[in-house]
């Protein structure tokens, strides 16, 4: 996962620098564990704010409706498939983006994660392959992503970006 976030940095921040694009849509790490945030960066300065794991899970296909500039987006295989319908209906021009796709695993159910530790309040969250840990002050559990899936990514057959 750290190298996605890496890679979506490095083509955001060139994409930027040369200009194809006007902006870029991407993650940020949330404020708040297992909630990462959408972000909207126009300065290639900016890029390494970018950020991707199992925690990605809102649409960025919200932010494309109706806009003139020139877009680099992260795309999942889901949020590709809800951009082409974007597109379909007239809501942006497929020459506007610029899709960055990401070979997605599934995204975690943040609120399967708080039932399973007693939602007590978790403080870091990290992830490594197929496993991901969740500490808080006085505990530490490391799960297995495939059991916290959201329902929707257990039964998603296209991960990858179309
Ligand atoms: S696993 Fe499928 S449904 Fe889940 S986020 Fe990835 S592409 Fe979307």
């Amino acid at each position: 996962m750290l190298a996605y976030t890496e890679k979506i940095q490095e083509t955001a921040r060139k994409l930027l620098k040369d200009k194809t694009v006007d902006v870029f849509i991407g993650y940020k790490k949330g404020t708040v564990p297992m909630m990462n945030e959408p972000v909207l960066i126009r300065d290639p300065d900016k890029a390494d704010m970018l950020y991707w794991d199992s925690f990605c899970g809102l649409n960025l296909c919200n932010y494309l409706t109706k806009r003139e500039d020139r877009i680099g987006i992260v795309a999942t295989g889901c949020n590709s498939r809800n951009m082409v319908t974007h597109i379909i209906e007239n809501q942006i021009k497929r020459e506007q983006l610029y899709i960055v796709g990401i070979p997605c695993t599934g995204m975690i159910d943040h609120r399967a994660v708080d039932r399973e530790v007693g939602h007590r309040e978790i403080v870091e969250v990290k992830e490594d392959g197929d496993s991901f840990t969740v500490t808080g002050r006085d505990f530490e559990e490391t799960l297995e992503k495939k059991d916290f899936l959201q329902l929707n990514c257990r039964i998603c057959r296209h991960h990858k970006p179309q």
